[in-house]
């Protein structure tokens, strides 16, 4: 950690935040950081397909203090096309290597989706296609980890009419463990616990219907949203910029996605500065649900069949302009802030844990 230049101490808070995030008891942080102070690291073959790049930008780019560092260093990167330094031939040479010396023992990551059509020909890395490489790489993986949601569903590029015959990866591959991270972009740290998970328990996490990791994909964000009172109140935003809008109100009849959103975005929220979609303003988009991005459209409203929990009961007195989102959005940001420094278990409450994601789903 020192050589990456990451202190005791912030090792200490991801290690809690991210034993938070799995739905571990706070004492088995104990466990996870043993776990990433392993010397043995498992290698990790990444791989780019059709997509922009921007699920390893969001990890690299993060302003976690360290997280990208602490990732990388958690694993033996053997291939990655966006962060080695090689190309061409020495590049697929290393591939090769990493195929030889690692057999049946590397994590399998994938970035992008596959295209189908024309045997695979609209995506080619060093002369061959998305598909060859996937099915060649896949054989001899331990696990795939389809990051973002163009591997897990394809994404933007199997959009209709598909030209491209673009599919996720667990759309070709039947026969190996695949961990789907969705996400436009995914959260850093389901990533990282992801890969902590496996460090810990030499097993991959239990997973949903939909092949995401129940720890984190448990709840419906619309659960921990900080505009969650004012849907309760009835309170609404109806045009982007009137009243409601300023005054933080509920983005439902924006069209957000949140009542439907499998995700903890509104919990962990991005770049440890407490932001994400909704907090700024845009409805959720449902990124993370393959029936929802894409399909529908912006402004659609998502029905509202089970109405669940919120997570507190809050005052329906009206807010004065300017302090109640600001106020809510600020007790959510010392949530995480609380968490990361040490009350691991109030994230874990808003958090949920593994059994109770598997009732839901
Ligand atoms: Fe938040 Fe959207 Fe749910 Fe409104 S509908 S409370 S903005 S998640």
């Amino acid at each position: 950690m020192q050589r990456v230049n990451i202190s005791r101490r912030d090792f200490i808070k991801i290690c809690i935040k991210t034993t938070a995030l799995m739905g571990l008891p706070y004492g088995m942080y104990t466990k996870v950081a043993e776990a990433a102070e392993k010397v043995v690291k498992p290698p990790v073959v990444w791989l780019h397909f059709q997509e922009c790049t921007g699920c390893s930008e969001s990890l690299l780019r993060s302003n976690h203090p360290g997280l990208s560092e602490f990732i990388l260093d958690l694993v033996s990167l053997e291939y990655h096309e966006t962060l080695m330094a090689g190309s061409g031939t020495q590049a697929e040479k290393s591939l090769q290597n990493a195929v030889t010396e690692y057999k049946d023992s590397y994590i399998l990551v994938i970035e992008g989706a596959i295209p189908t059509k024309e045997n695979g020909v609209y995506c080619q890395i060093g002369g061959k296609t998305a598909l060859e490489l996937l099915d060649e790489m896949a054989k001899n993986a331990v696990g795939i980890i389809s990051i973002g949601t163009c591997a897990s569903y394809g994404g933007i590029q199997a959009v209709e009419p598909n030209p491209t015959g673009a599919v996720g990866v667990w759309d070709i591959i039947k026969d190996k463990s695949i961990i789907n991270i969705p996400g436009c972009p995914p959260n850093p740290y389901n990533f990282l616990s992801v890969i902590l998970y496996y460090l810990t328990f030499n097993k991959f996490p239990k997973l949903d219907k939909s092949n995401r990791p129940l720890f984190a994909y448990g709840r419906k964000i619309h659960e921990h949203c900080e505009r969650r009172p004012h849907f309760d109140a009835g309170r609404f935003a109806e045009k982007y910029g009137d009243e409601g809008h300023k005054n933080g109100y509920c983005l439902y009849k924006l069209g957000c996605k949140g009542p439907s959103t499998f995700a903890n975005c509104s919990v962990l929220r991005f770049n440890d500065v407490g932001v994400w979609p909704v907090s700024v303003g845009h409805p959720c988009i449902g990124c993370t649900e393959h029936s929802i991005l894409f399909k529908k459209s912006i402004d659609e409203k998502v029905q509202i069949h089970n109405p669940t929990p919120p997570d507190t009961y809050p005052t329906t007195k009206p807010i004065e302009r300017g302090k109640g989102a600001d106020t809510i959005t600020a007790a959510v940001v010392g949530t995480v802030a609380g968490a990361a420094l040490g009350a691991g278990a109030v994230l874990a409450k808003k958090l949920p844990k593994e059994d109770d994601c598997e009732k839901e789903n």
